[in-house]
């Protein structure tokens, strides 16, 4: 287990999960790319979710919306007035910091409070002697909370036009406003009526005050949402519904239950009936519950924002009871990063064996698992082992995402592939290649990555073998 985010973050870059981003120009602040087993697991977690929301619900499609949407869509929406955190800058150091997450640190809950409010709060704080200074100088010479938008703006149009706010675009801050934008052609082109959800997966991009903590807060990250459209009255069922769905999805795929916990919002955005949170305690963030996704019951304010901006028509009428209503909202709002960060906290692990040596395994459920299984070669310099071991490599690469090794010592190569998570090592050795025993031609060993137990299996059942076992 990493006790420390610098841990992950150079464990991370090591095994080729995540690194920081343009690294070799001196690193870009806030954005990471993702290496081959990163971008695997995260492949594998927008499945699991698409299987879980979409998948197994029949009211549920996905859809795939444009990062660049009219601008007005963030007026209606309330992100260009109100999509901001409060800033606080020491003059000493010239640090930033987020006066929400500074109050947080004197025991202080400031969470989506006006800057008026916050300024008092410190001011009241400095009369009672208590010292509000810089975490990171200890200056006590900090300016006042101001304004902060997190839009990300962008310029479109020909080269030669002058850069001004007509041209203006902003990088989408959250993606569910692409689904209401396309909550009247998903209602005309499918058969699908309220109560029904859309769910989508994508970029957004905030300008994140602070983004130090890795991949937890980064400045381009990924959300899969899920907004289900339903009538007032199903609000309530519908939202203790998914409360419970989306837990127990966390469950599913290997976290326990004291890892997770409901966070309850007391201060509400005026448009929402009910908002909490699902939080995940990160050992690698001190052992705290943090937030890794958000459960809102929005009320009829974002396809009546998005009416009145744009004149659409976006009420539906019931043609069984011929009321017409514009639905109300229920979301689910996950990110994907940071849930990647958790299930990476949480599988890491450091086992000590019987011999008193010790090793690290990532205990990923096999689904989410980047790499399935790992074909070695006995033995490296034996051509008819390293051309039947690429023939089995060939057969399970067929059906499941693969990794041939042939380097080091067969003990070297387990230990590498238990640090990725591989749920299943299959060696050729001589015996495969029927050299002393007749009946053990075309077998090899599986090793499990978890009880590390072996088993000779016949490379014709392998498939079904490894198949049923994830
Ligand atoms: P926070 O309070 O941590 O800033 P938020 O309440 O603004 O998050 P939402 O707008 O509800 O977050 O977004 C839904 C989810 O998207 C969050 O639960 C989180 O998992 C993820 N998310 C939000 N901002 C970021 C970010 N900057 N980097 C990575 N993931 C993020």
């Amino acid at each position: 287990m990493f006790n420390s985010i610098d841990k992950i973050a150079s464990w991370a870059k090591a095994e080729g999960f995540i690194y920081p981003s343009s690294e070799i120009y001196g690193k870009f602040a806030g954005v990471y790319d993702y290496g081959f087993y990163g971008t695997l697991l995260k492949n594998n977690l927008q499945n699991a979710w698409v299987k879980s929301v979409v998948q197994k619900n029949s009211d549920i499609v996905l859809i795939d919306s444009a990062i660049f949407m009219h601008p007005t869509t963030w007026k209606a929406s309330g992100h260009i007035d109100c999509f901001d955190d409060p800033q606080i800058d020491c003059k000493k150091c010239k640090a930033r910091h987020r006066a929400d997450i500074l109050l947080e640190t004197y025991g202080i809950n400031a969470d989506k409070l006006p800057i008026s409010e916050i300024n008092q709060i410190i001011t009241e704080l400095k009369a009672k002697g208590t010292v509000f200074k810089c975490p990171l100088c200890g200056s006590t010479d900090l300016t006042p909370a101001k304004r902060f938008s997190l839009m990300v703006k962008s310029n479109l149009g020909s080269p030669t036009d002058a850069l001004t706010e007509e041209n203006v675009v902003y990088l989408r801050a959250e993606t569910c406003q692409g689904i209401y934008l396309n909550f009247k052609n998903v209602l005309d082109s499918t058969r699908l009526k309220p109560p029904f959800g859309i769910a989508q997966i994508g970029k957004a991009f905030r300008n994140e005050i602070i983004a130090r903590q890795f991949v937890f807060r980064t400045r381009e990250f990924e959300q899969m949402e899920m907004q289900y459209f339903c009538h007032p009255d199903l609000v309530a069922k519908k939202y203790a519904e998914w409360k419970n769905a989306r837990i127990e999805w966390y469950q599913e795929y290997g976290i326990s239950p004291e890892k997770l916990r409901f966070y309850k919002h007391i201060k509400l955005a005026h448009y929402a009936s009910e908002a909490y949170d699902i939080e995940y305690q990160f050992y690698c963030l001190g052992n705290e519950f943090k937030e890794i996704e958000g459960l809102h019951a929005r009320g009829d304010w974002d396809l009546s924002q998005h009416s009145k901006f744009s004149g659409a028509n976006l009420t539906y009428l019931d043609p069984k009871t011929n009321e017409r209503y514009t639905p109300n909202v229920v979301e689910s709002s996950v990110g994907l990063n940071r849930i990647l960060l958790a299930f990476l906290d949480n599988a890491h692990t450091t086992e000590t064996l019987e011999n008193g040596q010790t090793r690290d395994v990532l205990k990923l459920d096999y689904r989410l698992s980047p790499i399935k299984v790992a074909v070695f070669p006995l033995l490296k310099n034996k051509p008819d082992l390293v051309a039947k071991a690429q023939e089995v490599y060939s057969i399970v690469a067929e059906n499941f995402m693969s990794e041939f090794d042939d380097n080091g010592n067969i003990g070297k190569r387990y230990r590498r592939q238990d640090e990725i998570g591989t749920p299943f090592c299959v060696t050729v050795d001589f015996d495969t290649l029927g050299e002393s025993n007749a009946e053990l031609k075309d077998t090899v060993t599986i090793r499990n990555r978890d009880t590390m137990q072996q088993e000779r299996v016949s490379i014709e059942k392998l498939k079904e073998y490894i198949q049923n076992s994830i």
